[in-house]
């Protein structure tokens, strides 16, 4: 099963990707994790990626379409796997496309997390982000068992620099622009599944998997 994830930044899709990604045992790959990672690691790809990221920019197509085309294409993808984050462009979305039509494949499920710019400025603000093993957190909604430290491996939580307010705003622009296009995209597809993401994690979830099916 070929799934993406769409909505706004601060949707939900990272909290659902990784339920559903456990769920179905496919493969969970975010480009916002993978860019973090390259961040952390100080590569070539990292270094660049962060000056779009910081201004809450998107990172250009070309340093974000082979990376995916190649991962897509590994081993552990043969039964599919869950895009988070990713496309995020009608060129990454058609790029994607034609790389799966090589292979004769297409994408199974878009699924779109619809929630509203008002409750999306909540959700960052909150949202902490574990420095060691990137794990995610609410203050309110998914709070750690002991404050500011992650529950899976201990290590402390930051505010990610690009959830700050000012960062928000530009990136919830961006989303407009760039990425809410996909919707009709899929749509014209066939492909789109909305879901209200307004709801708690649980129903959700739940609301997803009634799509996808057992
Ligand atoms: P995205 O991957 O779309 O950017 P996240 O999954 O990281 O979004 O969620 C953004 C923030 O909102 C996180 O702090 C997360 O814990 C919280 N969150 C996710 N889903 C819900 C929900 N249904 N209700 C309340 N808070 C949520
Ligand atoms: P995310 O963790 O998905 O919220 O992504 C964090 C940031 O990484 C985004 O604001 C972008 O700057 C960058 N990024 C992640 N995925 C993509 C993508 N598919 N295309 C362009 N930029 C991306």
């Amino acid at each position: 099963m070929k799934i993406i994830m769409l909505g706004a930044p601060g949707a939900g899709k990272g909290t659902q990707a990784k339920k559903i990604a456990e769920k179905y045992q496919i493969p969970h790959i975010s480009t916002g994790d993978i860019f973090r990672a390259n961040i952390k690691n100080g590569t070539e790809l990292g270094k660049k990626a962060k000056t779009y990221m910081d201004q809450g920019l998107l990172v250009p197509d070309e340093l974000v379409c082979d990376l995916v085309v190649d991962r897509v294409q590994q081993e552990d993808c043969r039964n599919g796997y869950i895009l988070d984050g990713f496309p995020r462009t009608i060129p990454q979305a058609e790029s994607l496309d034609r790389a799966l039509a090589a292979l004769g494949e297409s994408v199974d499920y878009a699924v779109n997390v619809e929630v509203p710019d008002e409750n999306i400025v909540n959700r960052m603000g909150g949202r902490r982000a574990c420095v060691g093993c990137g794990a995610t957190y609410h203050l309110v909604y998914a709070p750690t068992k002991k404050e500011g430290i992650c529950d899976t491996c201990g290590a402390e939580l930051i505010l990610r620099d690009d959830d700050r307010p000012e960062t928000v705003q530009k990136r919830l622009g961006v989303y407009h622009e760039q990425t809410q296009p996909l919707i009709d995209y899929y749509s014209k597809k066939g492909i789109l599944k909305d879901v209200d993401g307004t709801m708690d994690m649980g129903a959700v979830f739940q609301a997803i998997t009634e799509i996808l099916g057992a």
